[in-house]
């Protein structure tokens, strides 16, 4: 499926009992293209980024990134279960950034990095150690490969996060809210970072309420709001001039 976007997804449903989250979402990300979801609290965005890297099993729909079907083997239209190697395969494909950082505290800031590298990817020591020192100088860390998570800043740790999303060299980017648990000052220097990474081509999909980082990076922004995209399209169009009442509401109370 040579020409599928790097991110397909089709119709994706999803529930918690009887609360629907996602009411039928169809998505497509280009390779390169860098997606910012707005939306108010409780939309379903979350649980969309969370279905595609799947953190959540979706009821309905289907997810294909880079051309293959998430969580199910396709045997003649009849869907089968992936088994939870396999899954887990397809997530290590996909670098995900947390609202809180999610670093191991007792590993140093080098090894919170290697580990999957080493553990997983059976990468060597070496080989692993010189692309962490490399990941932690691109996101100016380069003198904190001794320090442990509880040593750095917010900012600092959120940078340590994603340069270990980044040594397990994914081929999709899933950044939630990253910048949300920051103090102010802290946030311009991950969106530095993240922006950085938009500039070299990474293909991203980023949950923020960061509006002039989604006006300024974003190639498309998309509005979800009770489950359903309300509207989407250039950011400065949208956020600009929004055609929804629903996404005028919103950006009202953004400012
Ligand atoms: P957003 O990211 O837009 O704020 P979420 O995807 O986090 O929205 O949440 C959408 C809805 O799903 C909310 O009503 C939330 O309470 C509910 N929800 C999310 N995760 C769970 C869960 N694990 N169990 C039950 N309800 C959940």
């Amino acid at each position: 499926m040579a020409d599928m976007p790097l991110v397909h997804a089709v119709n994706v449903t999803k529930s918690f009992g009887d609360n629907q989250v996602l009411k039928g979402i169809d998505m497509d990300v280009s390779k390169g293209e860098v997606v910012c979801f707005l939306g108010p609290s409780g939309s379903g965005k979350t649980t969309f980024l969370r279905c595609i890297n799947q953190l959540e099993t979706i009821d309905g729909g289907r997810i294909w990134v880079d051309g293959e079907l998430m969580g199910y083997q396709d045997k003649g239209g009849q869907l089968y279960r992936l088994h939870d190697k396999e899954v887990a395969r397809q997530r290590r494909e996909i670098g995900m950034v947390f609202q809180r950082f999610n670093l191991f505290p007792h590993k140093t800031v080098l090894e919170n990095i290697i580990e999957a590298p080493i553990q997983v990817k059976k990468e060597n020591k070496a080989e692993a150690t010189a692309r962490a020192n490399e990941l932690l100088d691109r996101v100016g860390l380069s003198d904190k490969p001794a320090a442990y998570p509880a040593q750095l800043s917010g900012g600092q740790q959120q940078r340590v996060a994603i340069a270990r999303a980044l040594a397990m060299r994914p081929k999709l980017m899933l950044f939630d809210e990253p910048t949300s648990a920051l103090d102010p000052e802290l946030v311009g220097e991950v969106l530095t970072v993240m922006r950085e990474l938009a500039d070299e081509g990474m293909t991203m999909i980023v949950v923020t309420h960061e509006m002039a980082f989604a006006r300024d990076v974003a190639d498309r922004v998309v509005f979800m709001d009770g489950g359903v995209v309300v509207e989407q399209g250039d950011p400065r169009q949208v956020i600009s001039n929004p055609q929804h009442e629903r996404t005028k509401t919103f950006l009202r109370r953004m400012q």
